[in-house]
């Protein structure tokens, strides 16, 4: 591995899903939900198939999926989006954070972001030989503090990364948070690149704003969306990135030499998901509001303290009082004891911040009622 990478070589949702695997451990840890997405997707699917849809898609991908995209972002969000020049369509949200990365920080720049962060983010600015300023955001609320943010900028600074809702810690940024980031990109002249794949996970009465809806922000930020969450169907990798045209148009270049595209089928399938009634779409997060209840609940009554995430499939548990000491290095030992696998809040902080959350866990609850009630009875067992 060259020297970069290093820190890298294996993400923590593999390790920690290998885990759960070899131990037979509740798998509380990555995020993908039990549950299958919308049937009617899968139809759209195997048709696509049947009527022959298996040769490349194009480059930006499908017209139909990049048409829907578009009318996604009017229809939710009063954008304006031109669907041949500020579409790009991506493999899962994940190809669309390193392409832009790649494409847009170079040796030297630095990138803002909020830590814990999702943990492609750091691997991809290291890849691309830029420097990370992680923003902490605090245990329990997660509370953005103005004057370390404005801090973290420097005549350096080439891009922002916000992910709202936020994953590991569920928070939804409200207005003002969101206009404080874009004042600030603006005057340091940064890029933000905003992933939003929770966009329609969010549980509690509070608004997902885009922050390519604020007009000081829309003509620099580059948004990332994902079928993935959206519609329960993880393996099917399809993202997208909307934004200024030359924003999209740098992004490509440098997606077009990593995959070149991703299958049709699922796109012309996700056209149709996208273009689902309101109905549909607020049926998507019943579910899951359930789930959370039962697992923030079933915490609270074996004493662990947790956060209250108001969007996402995680809630951050502070597992100090079953003895858990710094979940990094001991989470393979409390997985044999008691039988719950999670992700260690510390592989998405850098510096003093692996330290200071080493108890903290992230537990998903896009899973089964089942499993849930499982995981949190062996949880109860070790908290007596
Ligand atoms: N960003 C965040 C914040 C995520 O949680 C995930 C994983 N769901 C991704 C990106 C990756 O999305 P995808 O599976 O579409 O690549
Ligand atoms: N996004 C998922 C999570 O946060 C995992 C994605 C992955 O395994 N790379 O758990």
């Amino acid at each position: 591995l060259i020297p970069a990478m290093q820190p890298y070589a294996s993400t923590i949702f593999s390790k920690m899903s290998a885990l759960a695997v070899r131990t037979g451990a509740v798998n509380l840890g990555q995020g993908f939900p039990d549950a299958e997405g919308p049937p009617f997707l899968v139809e759209a699917a195997v048709r696509a198939l049947r009527e022959g849809h298996n040769q490349y898609a194009p480059r930006l991908g499908v017209p139909e999926l990049r048409t829907a995209i578009a009318d996604h972002q009017r229809r939710f969000y009063g954008l304006e989006i031109d669907a041949d020049t500020q579409v790009l369509v991506t493999m899962g949200a994940t190809e669309g954070i390193s392409a832009a990365i790649l494409a847009l920080v170079q040796p030297g720049d630095e990138v803002v972001t909020f830590e814990p962060y999702y943990d492609s983010y750091p691997a991809m600015v290291a890849r691309a030989g830029g420097t990370l300023r992680p923003v902490r955001l605090r245990f329990p609320d997660f509370a953005l503090d103005e004057a370390e943010l404005a801090a973290a900028f420097s005549d350096r600074t080439r891009m922002i990364v916000l992910n709202t809702p936020h994953n590991p810690t569920g928070k939804v940024f409200r207005r003002e948070e969101l206009e404080l980031i874009a004042d600030l990109a603006r005057r340091h002249d940064a890029w933000i690149v905003t992933d939003e794949v929770y966009e329609h996970l969010v549980l509690d009465d509070v608004p997902h704003i885009p922050i390519a809806t604020l007009p000081q922000a829309a003509d620099r930020t580059l948004t990332i969306g994902s079928a993935g969450k959206t519609f329960s169907m993880t393996g099917w990798k399809v993202g997208w990135i909307t934004g200024p045209a030359e924003g999209v148009a740098a992004v490509t270049s440098v997606k077009q030499w990593l995959t070149f595209t991703g299958p049709g089928i699922f796109q012309y399938a996700v056209a149709e998901g996208l273009a689902m009634d309101d109905a549909g779409y607020a049926h998507l997060t019943d579910e899951l509001r359930a789930r959370r209840a039962q697992l923030l609940d079933g915490l609270a009554q074996a004493g662990i303290r947790t956060n209250h995430p108001e969007s996402t499939y995680f809630a951050i548990a502070d597992l100090s009082s079953l003895g858990m000491p710094d979940a990094l290095s001991g989470m393979a030992s409390f997985a044999q004891e008691h039988g719950v696998v999670g992700v260690p809040v510390a592989a998405f902080h850098s510096g003093d911040a692996v330290q200071e959350s080493a108890p903290l866990v992230r537990l998903a609850f896009c899973k089964s009622e089942s499993l849930i009630a499982d995981g949190l009875e062996r949880l109860q067992r070790a908290a007596v």
